[in-house]
């Protein structure tokens, strides 16, 4: 224990558990040994589908200590369903919740004792790819495949405290294709990758905020919020995006906290003007609620606001972590308490 390196010294995801938890899936049917092992490498034929033909997703959750001292992972059943949504889109064999909720369980416990304190916590990575050795499967799903569950030991996002992003408006390059808009896929975050570096380069950007045909569904990793002292405002819900678990925490928090809930489209041109009033934040696991404090719409930069963290994004933010850590009550029932 004295020996591991500090995960608040250490790059997200950079650090791992020395457990993983591994279903294989062949003949139709998934087989787990029913137990945690040390975590290895694996090895794999060259001509492994995944390699070659994108057989892959994930998922992303956290496990956090509680100010019990006990340990709770926020919204397990909701990424076990979403993972299972992930698979099936990739059109691979479907296994059971039970299944990737039981490896989920039994690799936080196994590395229960990597968790920080907060702000830090458990980050776990779920992953599924196709493992059939055959270039001649372009057109077929593998029909083998691995279900793994890895955990990483994670600091607090905003070292050194929250910094306001910049994120770039692209209107023309979409984040991916209308059928894998959501499937939690690798694919996806390389296809978002040139314009996200594009925007960095050319404009400053930390993030790109995709609304093609002016239509602003999310950036390659967030979902995204507009809120002031009313209400909460972020796109409606349909197969173009990423159906994020942290989207659906805000919006009933919001609503908990009495504010307005508006699920409907929004444009770059809304955005702008906004901007000069509102507040802007992006939402997702791993950095929970993310301030924006500047929208390049149309290669124009805009404040939001005074280019701060605004008021009512904080007062969101707190809300959710202290539903993360156990310091509030828990009316959604989204924690599961598992041992360790
Ligand atoms: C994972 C992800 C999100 C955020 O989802 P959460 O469940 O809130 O972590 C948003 N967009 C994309 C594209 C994602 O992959």
């Amino acid at each position: 224990m004295t020996d591991r390196p500090d995960p608040f010294a250490a790059p997200f995801g950079s650090l791992f558990g020395d457990s993983m938890t591994i279903a294989e899936l062949a003949d139709g049917a998934y087989t787990y040994s029913g137990a945690a092992k040390p975590l290895e490498n694996f090895s794999f034929h060259p001509a492994t589908h995944v390699f070659h033909y994108g057989s892959a997703c994930f998922e992303g959750l956290k496990a956090h200590r509680q100010s019990d001292g006990s340990l709770a992972i926020f919204r397990l059943d909701d990424h076990v369903e979403r993972m299972r949504q992930s698979i099936g889109r990739l059109r691979m064999t479907v296994p059971e919740a039970d299944l990737i909720r039981t490896l989920i369980v039994d690799a936080v416990e196994a590395n229960a004792d990597f968790t920080p304190d907060p702000p830090g916590s458990l980050y776990i990575r779920p992953t599924f790819i196709g493992t059939t050795p055959n270039i001649g499967a372009a057109a077929a799903p593998s029909d083998t495949g691995l279900l793994y569950v890895i955990c990483s030991p994670v600091g607090d996002y905003f070292a050194g405290g929250i910094r306001p992003l910049t994120i770039y408006v692209e209107t023309k390059v979409p984040r991916t294709t209308p059928q894998f808009g959501m499937v939690k896929s690798g694919a996806n975050y390389v296809m978002a990758l040139g314009p996200t570096l594009d925007a960095k380069r050319d404009h400053g950007a930390d993030q790109v905020l995709f609304a093609t045909t002016d239509d602003i569904t999310e950036t390659g990793a967030s979902n995204f919020f507009l809120i002031d002292d009313d209400k909460i405002v972020t796109r409606q819900l349909d197969e173009s995006f990423l159906h994020g678990v942290t989207r659906d925490s805000v919006i009933k928090i919001a609503a908990d906290l009495g504010y307005d809930i508006e699920e409907r489209p929004l444009s770059p041109t809304e955005l702008a003007s906004w901007a000069s009033t509102g507040e802007v934040f992006l939402s997702g696991t791993a950095a929970v609620v993310a301030p924006v404090g500047t929208v390049i719409v149309n290669d124009a930069p805009h404040a939001v606001r005074d280019g701060q963290p605004g008021p009512n994004t904080l007062k969101v933010r707190e809300a959710l972590t202290s539903l993360l850590t156990g310091d509030a009550a828990d009316p959604h029932s989204w924690r599961t308490t598992v041992t360790g």
